[in-house]
């Protein structure tokens, strides 16, 4: 945990009428006033467990959705330990990216939530595919909350306060019928296929689509499918990778440093 992500029912003051949530797009150096917040699950363990924090002491922190800054540890007790913190820079700037990905089995769901939260994927669609076994969508790890818990450990690992927006289609063919042409609309369309002779491009500065595909791969008629929805498959060269050795791949040869 590289950053403790504060939500709002963290805080105790200011009164939340004046809640600093919300505010990520303001002025940069419009400090706001010293916010103290209290924390008793997890984040309290982390806190003494790993920081050993204790009275004093100062850890970085990020409002949820918000901006990131700098706390001190102003009391610790039993089961709650009592921050006071102010913020002063923004998150860093989301990937121009929409994720479309096949649904994977639930226990590599959660890593790849995680990974595609901390490579700082902001839009993301689970999506069926032939190759996705009906059983995945029963999956408890489909609630928003459980997803939510997992884009939480993504932000918090990689130093960023902003959830990502997580849909769920269940229909292949409706999804990127109905649906894909307008969510892709005036961005580049790419499929990772490892089938194929064109290589994924590297350092794009355009607003990005990208589709990955099930533990088995797309079958022809998606992919076909995708082709006509003006998706372009590319490879990362002549190793199968698993879905989620491929995401951060991906991320990093279409968007290097960011
Ligand atoms: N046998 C499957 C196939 O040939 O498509 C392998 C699927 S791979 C384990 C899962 C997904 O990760 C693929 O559908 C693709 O989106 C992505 N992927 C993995 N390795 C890749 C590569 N070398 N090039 C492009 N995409 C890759």
């Amino acid at each position: 945990m590289n950053l403790i992500l504060l939500e709002p029912g963290d805080i105790q003051s200011p009164a939340m009428s004046q809640s600093p949530f919300g505010n990520s797009s303001g002025d940069e150096h419009s400090e706001q006033p010293p916010i103290r917040a209290q924390l008793r699950d997890r984040r309290f363990q982390h806190v003494v467990e790993v920081h050993r924090a204790d009275v004093g002491d100062k850890l970085k922190v990020g409002l949820l959705d918000g901006k990131i800054g700098e706390a001190r540890v102003v009391e610790r007790g039993e089961s709650h330990i009592t921050l006071e913190a102010t913020f002063h820079r923004a998150p860093p700037p989301p990937l121009p990216l929409t994720l479309i990905l096949a649904l994977p089995r639930p226990k590599m769901l959660k890593r790849t939530i995680q990974h595609a939260t901390a490579l700082g994927v902001k839009k993301l669609y689970l999506i069926n595919a032939y190759r996705v076994e009906k059983s995945y969508w029963q999956s408890p790890w489909l609630a928003q909350d459980k997803l939510r818990e997992q884009c939480l450990l993504g932000l918090e690992q990689a130093v960023d306060t902003t959830l990502p927006h997580i849909e769920l289609r269940k229909r292949f063919k409706p999804f990127v019928e109905d649906e894909l042409p307008s969510i892709a609309s005036d961005s580049l369309k790419l499929v990772a296929h490892p089938v194929t002779d064109a290589p994924c491009p590297v350092d794009i500065q355009q607003q990005t689509t990208l589709a990955v595909g099930p533990e088995g791969g797309f079958i022809p008629y998606e992919v076909e499918k995708l082709q006509e929805a003006g998706f372009a498959p590319v490879h990362l060269g002549p190793r199968i990778l698993r879905v989620e050795t491929a995401l951060p791949v991906l991320m990093s040869r279409l968007f290097p440093g960011r």
